[in-house]
């Protein structure tokens, strides 16, 4: 039999990826983490300009619940404190985020709790419904049509590229709705960002490993699969199997960039823009993640996208039919002994940071179990 130079061939640098390949190192496989961009890190990715870590691919906030993933994170990086506080931009006001006693004070002038909830129940009994099947219907029920229509159906419906009657409930539920005066936008009792950017995390978690970058493993599959034992692959499931039962959809983002002669552009590190009017979701200003002091300032603007074949694919549209097909190429993958399949794309799943780092040791865990059986 031929040897195999490497027990795990592990396609994607994203968070996914090097988790994986850091916990097989210690178990002593030997493995070799690939990606297709020029850098290793995937969508968490930051590049300094101006002594400014710039979050390439979008704010990236880390928050959980979980002490052990926070310990985890915080082996690689220290953490700062920052809380993430987005204010909206809407029909000329700006307002707190998420949904809280500032947020309503803002809206109706309401100040006590007692106040607030009158004015949401008002709604919600109006507007609600029992089961809510989508998106609108969800967040009419949760919040009533004063919150709806002022922050969320715009804002969705441009982020998403579709009407909110046509998205899942799900993606509303992220958003906490809270009745005190607290504008921090994570329930998570950890949060911050990690000082030097999150680079600092995954340099740590590929240090000693081989990797390399520029390399598209579909362009060379054939000879990447007669290498490794096993393959890791973080990229997009329809893509692995040729879109043979048709495309997922995905929503891309365009990121424009812009370096400011200034100080301080906008005073917070998130703006988001609810209107329609705006082509873009959210202003970004990266120096105020790590409360920097620099001459200048750098923003990018977030520009939602349809994906096709030549963009990256940030997010996947976890609607109905979407599932449908995402089940058939889940059935298909289980049916390959020597591939893996982790991570936002290849899970199609809509995770943050700590749930996709959650998943890769749960695997990393369930691969040593099996092989002790
Ligand atoms: P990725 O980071 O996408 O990595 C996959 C890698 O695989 C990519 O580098 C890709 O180039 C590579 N690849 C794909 N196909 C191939 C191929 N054929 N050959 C070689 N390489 C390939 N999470 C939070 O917790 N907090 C936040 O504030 C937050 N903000 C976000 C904002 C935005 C705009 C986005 C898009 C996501 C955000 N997330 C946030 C989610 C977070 O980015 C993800 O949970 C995490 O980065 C996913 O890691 P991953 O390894 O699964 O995927
Ligand atoms: N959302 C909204 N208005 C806002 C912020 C968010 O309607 O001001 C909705 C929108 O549909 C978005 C979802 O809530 O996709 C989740 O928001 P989050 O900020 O968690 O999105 P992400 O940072 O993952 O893009």
């Amino acid at each position: 039999m031929i040897e195999k130079k490497y027990d795990y061939l592990i396609v994607g640098a994203g968070l996914f990826g090097s988790v994986f390949a850091h916990e097989m190192t210690k178990l002593n496989k030997k493995c070799l983490v690939i990606d297709k961009r020029d850098h290793l890190g995937g969508n968490v990715y930051c590049e300094e300009k101006e002594g400014i870590n710039v979050h390439k691919y979008g704010a990236h906030i880390f928050h959980t619940n979980d002490k052990k993933i926070w310990d985890y994170v915080n082996r690689f990086a220290t953490f700062n404190n920052y809380i993430n506080s987005p204010l909206s931009l809407s029909k000329g006001n700006l307002y707190n985020l998420p949904f809280n006693m500032n947020t309503f004070y803002q809206l109706w002038g309401t100040k006590t709790p007692e106040e607030a909830k009158q004015k949401i129940d008002e709604q919600i009994a109006k507007y609600g419904v029992k089961s809510p099947a989508n998106l609108e219907e969800q967040a009419l029920s949760l919040v009533g049509k004063d919150i709806y229509e002022t922050f969320i159906k715009e804002y969705t419906e441009k982020q998403w590229g579709k009407k909110a009657t046509e998205l899942p409930a799900f993606i509303i539920k992220r958003l906490p709705v809270r009745f005190t005066y607290n504008n921090n936008y994570f329930n998570d009792r950890y949060q911050g960002i990690p000082t030097g950017g999150y680079n600092v995390i995954i340099n740590g978690l590929l240090e000693g490993i081989e990797t390399k970058t520029g390399i598209d493993f579909f362009e060379d599959k054939e000879h990447l699969e007669s290498i490794a034992d096993t393959i890791v692959y973080t990229g997009k499931i329809d893509e692995f199997f040729d879109y043979k039962y048709g495309q997922l959809e995905y929503r891309s983002l365009r990121f424009e960039h812009e370096i400011h002669d200034s100080e301080n552009y906008q005073g917070n590190a998130v703006v988001n823009y609810n209107d329609a009017k705006y082509p873009y979701t959210r202003i970004i200003e990266h120096k105020h993640f790590e409360f920097g002091k620099q001459e200048k300032t750098i923003i990018t603007r977030e520009y939602p996208e349809n994906w096709n074949k030549g963009k990256e694919a940030y997010y996947p549209i976890n609607n109905e039919d979407n599932q449908k097909v995402f089940k058939r190429y889940k059935e298909e993958s289980k049916k390959l002994k020597n591939v893996i399949f982790g991570g936002r794309l290849a899970e199609y799943r809509y995770y943050d940071m700590h749930q996709i780092i959650a998943s890769s040791l749960a695997k990393v865990e369930e691969i040593s179990m099996s092989k002790q059986e």
